[in-house]
């Protein structure tokens, strides 16, 4: 598959990151398709890319015109077989193994032969995903960053059988809707995570140790290392269901030295997922 070729993008997850990744590919001209299990988490896609562009249409990013014909370049649907015509296909939806490889199952049996299928997992293994399909040379992760639309990064992950035609597609493609991308082989957590988890997650500890409350946690790092948030803000802004899975499988991979902080876990057993449920380490209501 060649970049020229890719008119039609399939979206599969319309969540935090599924809804980003179709906004800036129908901003970049491509048709998207956007799959969610239900009409309203399709709906809700919807409504934060519509809430994104009225974001970005204030900053002067982009004009309102330009806003409602990537919208319209969005069709939103629960049913897989409208991913037929997708050319390359960005898997969003939960970090969980069993999910991704069913979804991906399914996309190997629904679209052409010549389409590309991407994940967008944080930490999963590609090669393992890539190995319920019969085309692992054309699968690859392409981890996009949160916000979306904001975050320039975007790692391409190589898996074992991914060919280099893939990683090209996959570059070409990034950088076409404007972004830079970096290569990581495929182990646990790649470069972003394999670093970060275990920094939020200390962040969590110093908290839950009382080294100093959270808000000076969080302006401890940002004044002290020149990052735009500190460990908690960013871990509410990520969802913190999200940190903790991805804090488990580099655990389970890695050993002790990713051991996910107990009072993550104890948010997430409480429903506080941060933004995205308006109460986290900080309350959004
Ligand atoms: P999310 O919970 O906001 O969204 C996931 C969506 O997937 C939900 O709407 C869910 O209904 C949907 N879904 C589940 N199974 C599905 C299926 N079979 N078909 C279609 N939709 C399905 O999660 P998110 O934060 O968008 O994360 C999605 C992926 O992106 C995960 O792999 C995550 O690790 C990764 N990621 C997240 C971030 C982040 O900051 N949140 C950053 C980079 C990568």
């Amino acid at each position: 598959m060649h970049l020229e070729k890719v008119d039609t993008v399939g979206v599969v997850g319309a969540g935090t990151m599924g809804n980003g990744i179709a906004q800036v590919a129908a901003t970049a001209g491509y048709n998207v398709v956007m799959r969610d299990m239900t009409d309203e988490l399709v709906a809700a896609g919807f409504e934060e890319i519509q809430s994104s562009f009225e974001t970005l249409v204030a900053r002067d990013t982009v004009t309102e015109q330009e806003a409602e014909a990537a919208t319209a370049r969005i069709t939103g649907t629960t049913e897989m077989d409208d991913l037929a015509d997708a050319d390359l296909v960005v898997e969003a939806v939960t970090e969980d193994m069993d999910i991704k490889q069913s979804v991906f199952e399914d996309l190997d049996a629904v679209c052409g032969p010549d389409t590309v299928l991407a994940s967008n997992t944080s930490t999963l293994s590609i090669t393992t995903i890539a190995s319920v399909t019969d085309r692992p040379e054309q699968v690859l992760g392409l981890h996009f960053m949160n916000p979306v639309p904001v975050m320039k990064g975007v790692e391409l992950v190589v898996g074992e059988k991914t060919s280099d035609e893939t990683v090209t597609l996959g570059r070409e493609f990034a950088h076409d809707i404007g972004k830079e991308t970096w290569e990581a082989d495929d182990k646990p957590g790649f470069v972003v995570n394999r670093v970060l988890m275990p920094w939020i997650n200390e962040g969590v500890r110093a908290y839950d140790e009382g080294v100093a409350d959270k808000a000076d946690i969080d302006r401890g790092l940002t004044l002290g290392t020149n990052v735009p948030m500190g460990p908690l803000e960013l871990a509410d802004h990520i969802g913190l269901d999200v940190v903790l899975d991805a804090s488990e499988t580099l655990y389970e991979e890695l050993g002790d030295r990713y051991k996910p902080a107990y009072l993550l876990k104890r948010k997430v057993a409480a429903g506080d997922l941060g933004k995205k449920s308006g109460q986290g380490f900080y309350d959004y209501d």
